[in-house]
Order: C-alpha cells, then structure tokens, then sequence
C-alpha cells in the first residue's frame, strides 16, 4: 500500500494567492525576451513606438507592483494532484478559490466574473469561481500553473471542426482566418495556441495548453515544429503590427499542442493571447 502525504488546504490557498499575484505584476522573462526581439525585427516606425510602450508597461508594473494589464482576466489554473496526497483542514476546490478572492482583493487585482452569462449578469466580487483544470498524477505533491486570461483575445479565439483530408494547410488556413478577422482585437502582438485532435471539448484544452508552452521553444515533434514555423510566417505577413496599427511582427510565436481524435475527425481549436501572457508556476511537497 502506498504512503499516505498530507498538506493543509490553508497552504494551497496561501500559494495560489502568491502565483495569482505574481502572474498579475510580472510578465514572464520569455515573453519579454520575445518582446524585444520583435521591437528589434520591427521596421516601422510608430510599430516601434508601441512596442517600446509595450515593453515600458511590463517593467513599470513590475517596478511599482502593478498588474501589467487593466483586465487582471479570469483566473484559469491547471493543477496536477499527486495521487498519493491528502488534503486535510478543508475543500480543496475551495482551497483554490480562496486563493485566487484574497489575491484579487489584496492586489486591487480587477474582478471581472459575473455569475451567469445572461440571465444575472452580476459581478461575484472576487473573481471566482476559478476556471480550474485537474489532473491526478504519480507522486505526492501538488503542482499549480495560474494564467489569468483577459477576454479581449479569449473572444478572438475559435474552434473548427475540419476533416482529415484538410490537412496541414487546412490548420494554417484556419490560424491565419482567425487571426485576420481579429484584427486589433486581442491586442496585438499576439501569442497563437494552437490544439489539433481530440474533440469538441479537449481541442481548445489543447490549445489553452500550448499557450503554457514556453515562449521561444518549439515542438519536440519536428512536423509540429515546422508547422508552428510556417503559422508564424503566414501570420506575420498579415502586417496587423502591434495594437493593429501596422506592423512587421503580429506573432511573437505559435505552439501547437496535440491530441489523439477519431478517424473521421480533425478539430483544430485557436487560442490567441494577447502580450500579456501571464503566468506562474509553483509546487507543494505532501508531509509524509
Ligand atoms: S487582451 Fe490582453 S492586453 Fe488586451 S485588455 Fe485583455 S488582457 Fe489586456
């Protein structure tokens, strides 16, 4: 029989709150990284302009502690659970969104989730309830990823449900309309999350997912690696620019996550973020 670890609800909340707050103040060095290299690659001038505005906004609000964007998001968490683990002192679901209401209030973070989409559109007050996405893992320690995603280019986003027979071109078909019809909207310059396979539901996980991947780094699957390549190249010829105002860099990159589907399936699912991809990571050790 395997070795029972424990950990107290209280010391989950404690380090979603430190995560919700830190994805918040400080972009993380890949983006920025890609940040400056794109004002280096850019030839237009006003497009420099912004991307120099862009660049000041991440260090100012890192230096004065301030969330980097207005729109602080929803607060989305992917959370692998050690299937050895045992949650003691509280609801573990709970747990979380707890710490996500402290953060946002501590760090004047702005709430924006309402209770229902239509009927009662009022605010909750506190951000939550979370958008939270489980996993039980091998092991005894529970890992948080929090990235929260603003809806500007949440809306931008897009499921297709294409055939087998649309192949590759059919994906980089689909990115580039996405993208084009976005416009200025996601706040461009843009990170492409691509999910291919799966389902209905599993292909925009897929692509939430490879928002998560690190900037800069490509697909350990050499056909992926290409294909992100080649989205990144068509995209960028749209010449939207940052904030839509023109430009040689719309993409600062493209990932591409994969799922196993059905045979007569192939949905390709489009997450765009904008240039605050925001995100943190952090990992608690059960007591054994
Ligand atoms: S899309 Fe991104 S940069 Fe634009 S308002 Fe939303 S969170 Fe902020």
């Amino acid at each position: 029989m395997s070795k029972i670890y424990t950990l107290m609800a209280a010391e989950i909340s404690d380090k979603v709150c430190e995560l919700a707050l830190t994805a918040n103040m400080y972009l993380p060095e890949d983006v920025a990284e890609l940040l400056r290299k794109a004002r280096a690659a850019e030839k237009l001038g006003r497009a420099q302009s912004l991307y120099d505005e862009i660049i000041e906004n991440a260090k100012l609000a890192a230096d004065k502690y301030m969330p980097i964007c207005q729109d602080c998001g929803m607060a989305v968490l992917f959370i692998e659970l050690g299937q050895d683990l045992h949650i003691e002192g509280g609801d573990l679901e709970e747990a979380v969104n707890e710490g996500v209401r402290r953060a946002y209030r501590e760090g004047y973070l702005r709430k924006s989730v309402v209770r229902d989409p239509l009927a009662d559109r009022r605010n909750t007050g506190d951000n939550t309830p979370a958008v939270i996405h489980w996993k039980i893992v091998p092991g005894s320690a529970i890992d948080i990823t929090i990235t929260p995603k603003g809806m500007g280019s949440e809306n931008m986003s897009r499921i297709f449900m294409l055939k087998p027979a649309d192949g590759a071109e059919g994906v980089v078909r689909s990115v580039v309309e996405t993208v084009r019809e976005a416009g200025s909207n996601p706040c461009p310059p843009i990170v492409i999350g691509v999910g291919i396979g799966g389902n209905f539901e599993t292909a925009p996980l897929a692509a939430k997912e490879a928002l998560l991947v690190p900037c800069g780094v490509r697909s350990p699957i050499e056909y992926y690696a290409k294909l992100e390549e080649e989205i990144l190249r068509e995209v960028n010829k749209l010449g939207i620019g940052p904030s839509g105002c023109g430009g040689t860099v719309t993409a600062l990159d493209a990932h591409i996550v994969t799922k196993p589907t059905h045979i007569a399936g192939m949905p390709v699912a489009v997450n765009i973020c904008c240039h605050a991809l925001r995100h943190a990571h952090g990992r608690i050790e059960g007591r054994g």
